[in-house]
């Protein structure tokens, strides 16, 4: 509802939210980076989990972490509004160890309810990843305190600031593995999202960006598109995902291209974190045999 009740103004800063008003007079509310500080230490944040379904077997033990800040005048907002702020103003790494904490707390619980096999990914661009304050070793130690794996936990570098391939983000990308955290391309084949990323960093996961797969149906050349990138992958020993899958005769087509995993309105818009339980929990029930020896509770 929240989303209905403002919107952006073409043209204006995306830290810019208007509120509508009488049409010529609409009301313009700036975001602030102290506000967005404010609002981390007060958990006004909210991770959305939206399900990443297998398309071989149709379970449902993957999840894409996807933050929202609940402000208290503004509603719900999008990641959009807030994170080029927080990449603009030195607050990305702060709000990405929230996110982290966040994500193993959830890790936590799916692992014992879903099994050792579940993963959860979260967003992370460049520019966090070579944030001196933050990054694999504060991650080790949670992963410690919490007595996790880091192979349920695999991390997607956005395309947001995604600088160009860079030594520094290298060697990050290294200690995460080292950790056992698998990698994931996002947004791949759109801006910084290349070949040299896929080249120089260690990839498990390629995530084909939303603008291939929704004319998949349409256009010849985003199949095209599709069917390439995803046998490339393959020589590479890369899973594929593709995202915003919303019909079913984009999941028809994706199928025998060999794609892993799909992600998209299909399956389910990204969902509260209690919704995603109680869905995936049904989901996986009808499909897996249950395992009479471990009861899943
Ligand atoms: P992304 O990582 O590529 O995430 C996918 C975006 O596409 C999400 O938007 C999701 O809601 C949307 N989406 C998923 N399926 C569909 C579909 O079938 N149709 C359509 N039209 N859209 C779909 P969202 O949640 O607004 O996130 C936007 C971007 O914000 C993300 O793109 C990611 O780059 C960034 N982001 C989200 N959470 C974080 C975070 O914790 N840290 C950082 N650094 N960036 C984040
Ligand atoms: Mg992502
Ligand atoms: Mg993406
Ligand atoms: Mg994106």
């Amino acid at each position: 509802a929240a989303d209905d009740a403002m919107y952006l103004a073409k043209g204006a800063g995306k830290n810019q939210v208007y509120f509508p008003g009488v049409a010529s007079k609409r009301s313009v509310y700036m975001l602030s980076p102290a506000e967005l500080t404010n609002a981390i230490a007060n958990d006004e944040l909210e991770l959305f989990f939206q399900p990443i379904m297998s398309i071989h077997s149709g379970t449902i033990l993957k999840a894409e972490a996807l933050v929202r800040w609940n402000h208290p005048r503004l509603g719900r907002l999008s990641p959009d509004h807030f994170i080029p702020l927080a990449e603009k103003n030195g607050i990305i790494g702060r709000l990405g160890n929230w996110v982290e904490r966040q994500a193993l707390c959830q890790l936590e619980r799916w692992t014992t309810l879903f099994g050792e096999d579940f993963q959860l990914a979260i967003n992370k661009s460049a520019l966090e990843l070579i944030d001196p304050e933050y990054g694999a070793c504060q991650l080790e130690q949670q992963l410690l305190c919490r007595k996790l794996s880091g192979k349920n936990l695999v991390i997607e570098i956005t395309e947001h600031s995604m600088l160009e391939y860079s030594e520094a983000t290298q060697n990050e990308l290294g200690k995460y593995r080292a950790l056992g955290v698998q990698i994931a391309l996002d947004d791949f084949g759109t801006g910084y999202s290349s070949l040299m990323h896929l080249k120089h960093y260690p990839v498990d996961y390629l995530k084909i960006d939303r603008s291939f797969v929704s004319s998949l149906n349409q256009s010849n050349i985003d199949y095209r598109l599709c069917k390439g990138t995803t046998h490339l992958a393959k020589l590479l020993n890369v899973q594929v995902v593709a995202e915003g899958v919303e019909t079913q005769a984009q999941h028809d087509l994706l199928k025998p291209l060999g794609c892993d995993f799909i992600q998209g309105y299909f399956i389910s818009k990204p969902v509260s974190a209690i919704e995603f339980e109680h869905m995936a929990y049904r989901h996986n029930h009808t499909r897996i045999k249950p395992d009479l020896t471990a009861p899943l509770f």
